[in-house]
């Protein structure tokens, strides 16, 4: 992707003072549902009315979306409430009704962007299209699955284009349902400051108390907008109960979330700053919970020690993992005098963490 600046143009053009709000519920139910959302949603900071019509769901059985039906429903929230209107296309047939209707922004799920061929089959439906596509991340943690999606709409000629972070799926259970690993959408930023990054902390959160802090955290990295699962009864919804939010909640979360704008060189500096430094407070927050993990398996040692009855201090294995750290700091352009530091001090706390097994 080489003019990387014309697929913000669209952003641009909107010429909004606040981050780009794309909000509706998961699933479109019924055509009361989706209206009754819209007409909540008309008069707040709200761009784009989402609803998804054709739902990817990880079991048979649940509930699968409306079909095409929903498009209808969407097209009268155009022609009621003036809002645009977004959904998910996840083949060629669903673009083509999408086109049919109308539909103002189409994005690809976390599902499909994991699959080259899906991709292809969708940039191919849409080339030339001029309606906004974004693609969320694939459900793995891959940028360059993420960064292939996006380049296959390019070269199919699409030019309104943007991604969406959703999270990524974990085997452990996080307190997240789909873990951020922030510094992924962060590096992608870092290689095309341009492309349009959209947060969805619906998905990443997959439950309501933490969806402000996400929204926030976003917008300290300098993100351009949030996609928000909003319903007016989330308790009863047909998919992703739990994560929703009332319209209500969601208009008073754009007035309380610190919205930073660039408006004089004082304010790009502090915003620059600011961005950095919530790039530094994620990084150190991995360190911590990396550390966290390891003195996990320092305990584990120390229980097995135990039971062989085995002195604690291995002076042979502790001076090989010093020297190889050593070998990895200079690559890392960190110095030896850091990381003996930083090594001695892991050390005494795994030797603390064992002892404390050991004498229980
Ligand atoms: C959705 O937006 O409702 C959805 C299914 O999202 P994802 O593809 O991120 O799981
Ligand atoms: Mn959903």
């Amino acid at each position: 992707m080489k003019n990387t600046k014309e697929l913000r143009t669209w952003l641009d053009d909107m010429n909004l003072d606040h981050p780009l709000v794309v909000a509706g519920p998961c699933s479109a139910e019924t055509e009361a549902q989706v209206l009754n959302i819209a007409h909540q949603l008309k008069d707040s900071d709200v761009n784009y009315f989402r609803a998804g019509i054709w739902k990817p769901r990880t079991r048979p059985g649940n509930f699968e979306g409306v079909g095409a039906l929903g498009l209808k429903w969407l097209q009268k929230v155009k022609s009621e409430t003036g809002l645009k209107t977004a959904t998910e296309v996840a083949n060629a047939n669903h673009v083509k009704l999408a086109l049919e209707h109308d539909i103002d922004l189409l994005w690809i799920g976390a599902r499909s962007t994991v699959s080259p061929f899906i991709v292809q089959e969708i940039a191919d439906a849409l080339n030339g299209t001029d309606k906004i596509v974004l693609v969320k991340n694939p459900v793995n943690p891959d940028l360059a699955l993420w960064l292939g999606g996006i380049e296959r709409l390019y070269t199919a000629n699409i030019k309104n284009l943007g991604v969406i972070h959703r999270g990524f799926s974990t085997y452990e259970k996080t307190r997240y349902r789909n873990n951020p690993e922030w510094q992924i959408p962060i590096e992608l930023q870092n290689r095309f400051p341009d492309l349009p990054l959209i947060c969805d902390p619906s998905h990443i959160a997959g439950r309501r108390d933490i969806i402000f802090d996400i929204c926030q955290t976003a917008l300290d990295l300098n993100y351009d907008g949030l996609m928000v699962e909003t319903h007016f009864d989330p308790d009863n919804a047909w998919s992703d109960a739990k994560q929703q939010i009332t319209p209500p909640f969601l208009i008073q979360m754009m007035e309380d979330l610190k919205i930073r704008k660039a408006t004089d060189t004082e304010a790009a500096y502090k915003n620059a700053l600011n961005t950095m430094r919530t790039q530094i407070d994620v990084i150190d927050h991995q360190i911590i919970e990396m550390l966290g993990k390891r003195m996990k398996v320092s305990d584990k040692i120390g229980a097995l020690k135990k039971s062989k009855n085995v002195a604690i201090l291995q002076v042979k294995r502790w001076n090989e993992i010093l020297e190889k750290m050593i070998l990895e700091g200079k690559e890392n352009n960190l110095s030896q005098a850091f990381i003996s530091n930083l090594f001695k001090g892991i050390h005494q706390e795994s030797i603390n963490h064992q002892e404390k097994i050991i004498n229980s």
